[in-house]
């Protein structure tokens, strides 16, 4: 089967919900992809933030393959040692976390954690205290509380109405926070770098106000760390850059490499509340997750302090590449999550130009193409992938 024919298969019995470019994947190793062609790719965007370790990592693949032959899946009527293992491990990544709830994705995780932040206020006898505060521009996932917490209208385009009592505030503005917070709020709801808004960190200083306001306010503190967490920004939480803690987070992505895994960690105090009965996931712990997850974990320990090498070699190569009134206007981010800012041309025309010229990358929007490789990525694929991505960007045709 050529790679047009999938493709034309594709588009007939898939629902059309993606904006898929006519490129078939089959095979990767490492930081490289095949399609169905044999076209080979430099796989800058690693599944968006997911595959940190690379393609078929050696590592997990023997963690998969050794859970696959002795216990797949028991039900959450059961204890398995690698839940355990995971979860002791995760919590032991973090100086606050206490309790560990497993499930299966990004928007399962904030879903968990909005419910468990309206479940602790309901204890403590104040089911008024229902309301999310979140940001413009954010993004949380796509279950009705998470899209409802998503700051991007264009997401919520005929699923209202959406679940009742979210506020949201400018991303960074700590007095239109400190306004919003009230008697009512249950929890602000923050990324610690807006991915889908186009890598956008968070003003410095801007978390730890929030921890206050928060505290003062007596509402909970969330961090969505799914597209941020596990080494991605250099540090194992991107919230460790400001020393700030949370009263949860969610995580999801990275966590597993790839396999389908989310987690959501809260602190003792908070994390107590899911009482028996009151939230579940039946796939949530799964031992192939976790077997992966446990392995995972100690490699992006290994691999990061390597990454950080690497990360200064791409932000370096690309602010080389910005000039002023030039088609490279800047670069934002941390750590292996760049955000390459464009002018004068199309961020999507960019990345098929790159695709083309086999390096995977996606664009956000109209001016920011990401680039989210795996930790792994050696400096020699780092320099390859800038020269490809800096030879797009030139080829590609004025904005009109
Ligand atoms: C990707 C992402 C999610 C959603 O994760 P899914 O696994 O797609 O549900 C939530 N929050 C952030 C910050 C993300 O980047």
């Amino acid at each position: 089967m050529t790679q047009d024919g999938i493709v034309r298969r594709a588009q007939a019995v898939l629902t059309p919900n993606y904006r898929q470019a006519p490129v078939v994947l089959v095979r990767g190793e490492g930081s490289r992809v095949w399609d169905a062609d044999g076209k080979e790719y430099l796989d800058c965007i690693g599944g968006i933030a997911t595959v940190a370790l690379g393609h078929c990592n050696p590592a997990l693949v023997r963690a998969l393959d050794e859970q696959a032959r002795t216990l797949w899946h028991v039900s959450n009527l059961f204890y398995t040692p690698r839940a355990v293992e995971l979860a002791e491990a995760l919590a032991a990544t973090t100086t606050w976390a206490r309790r560990v709830f497993f499930c299966n994705s990004g928007a399962e995780s904030n879903e968990a954690m909005l419910k468990l932040a309206r479940r602790f206020h309901a204890d403590a006898g104040h089911p008024e205290r229902h309301e999310i505060v979140a940001c413009e521009n954010s993004f949380h996932g796509r279950t009705m509380f998470a899209l409802s917490v998503t700051g991007q209208p264009k997401y919520h385009h005929g699923f209202e109405p959406l679940v009742p009592g979210v506020r949201f505030v400018r991303y960074g503005d700590a007095e239109a926070l400190a306004a919003a917070l009230g008697p009512r709020t249950a929890a602000f709801i923050v990324e610690p770098i807006q991915g889908e808004a186009g890598v956008l960190p968070a003003p410095q200083g801007f978390l730890a106000k929030a921890r206050e306001l928060t505290r003062k306010a007596g509402a909970l503190l969330l961090f969505d760390e799914v597209q941020t967490g596990l080494g991605r920004t250099g540090r194992m939480w991107a919230h460790e850059w400001e020393g700030v803690a949370p009263d949860a987070m969610s995580s999801a992505k990275a966590l597993a490499n790839g396999y389908p895994m989310g987690a959501m960690l809260a602190t003792e105090a908070l994390g107590a509340h899911l009482s028996p009965g009151s939230h579940a996931s039946t796939f949530g712990g799964n031992a192939l997750g976790c077997a992966v997850a446990v392995a995972a974990l100690r490699e992006i320990r290994r691999v990061l302090p390597e990454a950080e090498k690497v990360s200064a070699r791409i932000f370096e190569r690309v602010r080389a590449l910005a000039t002023p009134g030039g088609r490279v206007a800047g670069v934002r981010g941390r750590g292996m999550l760049v955000g390459v800012l464009v002018r004068g041309v199309e961020a999507g025309e960019v990345v098929r130009l790159a695709r083309e010229g086999g390096l995977l990358a996606n664009a956000i929007g109209q001016d920011v193409v990401r680039l989210a490789p795996a930790l792994t990525l050696t400096a020699a694929e780092a320099d390859l992938a800038v020269d490809r991505l800096a030879a797009a960007i030139a080829a590609a045709p004025a904005r009109a």
